[in-house]
């Protein structure tokens, strides 16, 4: 595979890998996954992507003004605020680095300052961009240190005059003194404020600050690895837990019985239900709030689950959730994992509790950079029967009444799917 070189590389940083050849990459990526999981059964070989440049779908800029008044966007430079200009990158999508290009291009005949995160003066601090690789439908996010865009409908025009492709743009305002991208506060100002894209048959609403996998090529393989391990045939109660926009769930309802699914986050939850509504399935309900709490109450209303996805953030799962989940004592847990090092962790615990790594495959979603995704599936080591796990909970805390499960999600849920667990 041809070997192409980053000009930002040096100052970047974002990439641990770069000048490393792809398939060298795959090898150590292989290599850390086997160290971490071998001890608990067998690692399989990594699944490499056929093309690794420009796969991600999602790209942000922060935007500064340089002390020879250039603006530039680009990224911050690791562990600092100090803005590296790019306007290329060999992993995101070239059409939204052109966006991006092209926004800064405009900002001088509109009179938009950019802010400055010391004297906390200006406008524009980020533009994120979502690109629907299937859909082709694209989202701009201006960030903003305050809500008001002058002249906005004219900075669209001439923004979609520039890239007709666009399908939506926001405001999203970020007054605070933070590392983080987007503030709470959103306005859609072109479009209907989110894109669709599609994934292994399904179609997906993303709204700007949901999760959504920002590899969707290998996304579709891992997804596809994890129904596979999952083995459904039809009858199965699925839990997906950490459920984001409802992906994996989505598409494991057609081979299951029922899903579930419990996300944190409000607008991911939001999208999920609709998500399940623009695909017409109708066995799977979403509900808001930690996985954790949400899987002890199941545990303790002794609810059932045959299969459980489980798909955290990086910093992996919780004791909490774990201790339920083996009390819910599923026969198949499929743990799909973006950190190797908290997945090992939270597979000693799940193996010291009844389960069995039965095999593990390492899927490359993060070309050039150091990150790799595992898909782990484990099973119950006594295929049948229940594992006794003993579980100390408080005096009198008895079985939750069922409502207070199903509260949690009233706003985002269709009135007949409000009672939960029949
Ligand atoms: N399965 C989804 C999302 C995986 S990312 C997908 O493949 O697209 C991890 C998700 O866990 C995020 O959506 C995040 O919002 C959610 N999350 C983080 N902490 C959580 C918690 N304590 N309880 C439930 N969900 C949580």
């Amino acid at each position: 595979m041809e070997n192409k070189k980053c000009p930002a590389a040096k100052k970047c940083g974002g990439c641990q890998y770069q000048g490393i050849p792809y398939e060298e990459q795959l090898k150590q990526k292989q290599t850390k996954v086997r160290k971490l999981l071998e001890p608990f059964g067998k690692v399989k070989p990594i699944i490499g992507m056929e093309n690794p440049y420009h796969y991600r779908n999602k790209v942000h800029a922060v935007f500064d003004r340089q002390k020879n008044g250039t603006i530039v966007s680009g990224v911050y430079q690791e562990g600092t605020h100090k803005v590296v200009p790019v306007t290329e990158c060999l992993i995101e999508d070239q059409k939204a680095d052109a966006i991006i290009n092209d926004i800064r291009g405009l900002l001088k005949s509109f009179k938009i300052k950019v802010y400055n995160e010391d004297t906390r003066y200006g406008l524009l601090r980020h533009v994120l961009i979502r690109r629907g690789f299937a859909s082709g439908e694209i989202m701009v996010v201006l960030v903003l240190a305050s809500p008001i865009l002058p002249s906005k409908n004219n900075f669209v025009k001439a923004l979609l005059k520039l890239h007709p492709e666009i399908t939506t743009v926001l405001i999203n305002v970020n007054d605070k003194k933070t590392s983080m991208v987007l503030g709470e506060k959103e306005t859609v100002i072109y479009g209907k404020g989110y894109i669709e894209d599609q994934l292994c048959g399904c179609r997906f609403r993303i709204s700007a600050k949901s999760f959504y996998q920002v590899n969707p090529v290998q996304t579709e393989v891992l997804y596809g690895k994890a129904i596979e391990l999952a083995g459904l045939t039809g009858e199965e109660r699925v839990l997906d837990a950490y459920c984001g926009i409802g992906t994996i769930g989505m598409i494991a309802a057609k081979s299951a019985r029922e899903v579930i699914g419990v996300e944190l986050n409000k607008d991911a939850v939001r999208d999920a239900v609709r998500n399940a509504k623009l695909n017409g399935i109708k066995n799977i309900r979403f509900f808001q709030g930690d996985a954790g709490a949400f899987m002890r109450k199941m545990a303790m209303q002794k609810e059932k689950a045959d299969v459980v996805f489980m798909d955290p953030p990086r910093s992996g799962s919780t004791e909490e959730f774990m201790e339920s989940a083996v009390r819910l004592s599923p026969e198949k847990i499929v743990y799909i994992s973006c950190n190797p090092e908290t997945l090992a962790r939270d597979l000693k615990y799940l193996t010291k509790k009844g389960y069995q790594m039965k095999e593990a495959w390492p899927v490359d979603m993060f070309g050039f950079t150091g990150h790799v995704e595992t898909v782990v599936l484990l099973s119950r080591k006594l295929p049948g029967s229940h594992i006794n796990v003993k579980v100390e909970f408080g005096e009198g805390r008895g079985k939750v009444p069922l409502k207070a499960i199903s509260e949690r999600t009233e706003t985002y849920k269709p009135k007949e799917r409000v009672k939960f667990l029949s």
